[in-house]
């Protein structure tokens, strides 16, 4: 067996994708790119399989299909069509390390293919944990699969609980930048723009994630995504509001000492963590300097102008299928709020409708998870057409005031 450890990255064209491929590279001979998969971007695809010479390339979305397959005719790249195929690329023996890149629970049957055939996997695709992690994690244990985290404040986690054994963490403290809106008052967030929201102050990612941070969804995802990756109660789980995003996240243990993950924000450096664990390698990413610096500032989040954080709390607690309607009523929020149908403010306030209004179940399967999250995406798309049909319910939108 080579020493070669064979990555496959899924979601290859977006932020967190291409930010991996560049840490594979830098790595050097010990990790070799096998397989990549990504949505539309059929140029991008096709550049990524050329210059890796890639075994197989997966395009979800099989509009661009014919496109990427005359583009890559003649090569050595196997090209496939569709998003079933995302799960024989995660289960493939070609794969030692999946890294999962995808946004939103589209990534979820690739996660779990990849957790039942016992792999490593580089988790960023926080909403499969956030679905599924009630399923996802025993399973990871059955089949002995290793589940690491990209997400740089549970990677901050995963590095700070080196310090102590598992039995000594008393709590964990997830900083958290404060997004664009961190210092608006309630009449600035109720107005906010699509424009407004895709601004944040520190960190530069994908359009989904990015609106999650306006809202602070985000931090609401990362309570639950760390409850079930760390196996913590919700009550072990603070949220601290750090804007310069330098300390990562912090742990602390029994003794009352603190340990926390520093470093720039540079998503660099949580893949190459998640890929050379438990050990550490050169990093290209540029060193803190923290007497430039000077100072770094924290306050407490405040629930009342975000209240997304009392949500995650919440679906921490009850588990259940309470994350698969949070995160399925949150996307298609988010998607209606890119689509300017709906206002900044109702995102959490239509996933809150949903929550209160689901049947929840306890100990659901898969397939009653799959259900509840249909169910709430559906929701939202009935409480968007009553809006849409009703304009002055979107008293707050954006269009409504600038007219
Ligand atoms: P992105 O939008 O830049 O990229 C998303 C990727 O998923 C693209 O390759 C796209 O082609 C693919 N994709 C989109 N829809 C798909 C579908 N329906 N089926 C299959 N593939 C699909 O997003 P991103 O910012 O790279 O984020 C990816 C994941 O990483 C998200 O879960 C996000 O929460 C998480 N994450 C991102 C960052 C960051 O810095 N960007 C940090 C922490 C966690
Ligand atoms: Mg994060």
């Amino acid at each position: 067996m080579s020493m070669k450890k064979r990555v496959t990255v899924l979601g290859s064209t977006g932020s967190i994708g291409v930010n991996s491929i560049s840490v594979i590279d830098s790595l050097g001979e010990e990790f070799e790119l096998v397989s990549v998969s990504g949505h539309g971007q059929w140029q991008l695809l096709a550049q990524q399989a050329r210059k890796y010479n890639l075994e197989k390339v997966v395009i979800t979305d099989t509009r661009n299909l014919a496109n990427l397959e005359k583009e890559l005719e003649g090569t050595d790249t196997e090209v496939l069509g569709g998003p079933e195929h995302l799960v024989d690329l995660a289960v493939d023996s070609d794969c030692d390390i999946l890294i999962v890149a995808i946004v939103g629970s589209a990534g979820l049957p690739a996660v779990l293919g990849a957790t039942k055939a016992g792999k490593t996997i580089a988790i960023a695709n926080k909403e499969s944990l956030v679905v599924a992690g009630c399923l996802l994690m025993p399973l990871a244990q059955k089949h002995g699969a290793t589940i690491l985290p990209i997400d740089s404040e549970h990677s901050a986690i995963l590095q700070a609980m080196q310090s102590g054994q598992r039995n000594e963490v008393e709590k964990i403290i997830i900083t958290c930048s404060g997004g664009p809106f961190r210092n608006a008052d309630d009449a600035q967030i109720a107005c906010a723009t699509l424009e407004d929201a895709l601004n944040h102050p520190t960190w530069n990612m994908g359009p989904k994630i990015t609106i999650d941070s306006a809202t602070l969804m985000n931090k609401a995802l990362e309570i639950i995504e760390a409850r079930w990756l760390f196996d913590l109660e919700p009550g072990q789980i603070e949220v601290l509001v750090h804007p310069e995003s330098i300390i990562h996240s912090l742990v602390e243990f029994c003794d009352g000492s603190v340990i926390a993950q520093m470093s720039l924000p540079d998503m660099r450096l949580p893949i190459q963590y998640a890929l050379t664990w438990p050990h550490r390698r050169p990093c290209p990413a540029s060193r803190l300097n923290l007497h430039e610096l000077g100072h770094l500032t924290f306050e407490p989040p405040d629930k009342n102008r975000f209240p997304a954080l009392k949500l995650g709390y919440e679906v921490a607690h009850k588990a259940g299928t309470a994350g698969a309607v949070l995160n399925g009523a949150n996307e298609a929020c988010v998607e209606a709020f890119r689509k300017r149908q709906i206002s900044f403010t109702q995102i959490v306030e239509f996933t809150d409708i949903c929550l209160s209004e689901h049947n929840f179940i306890e100990k659901p399967d898969l397939e009653q998870l799959m259900q509840s999250e249909n169910w709430a995406r559906q929701k939202v798309l009935e409480l968007v057409s009553s809006v849409q049909k009703n304009p002055d319910k979107m008293k707050n939108s954006p269009q409504s005031t600038s007219y």
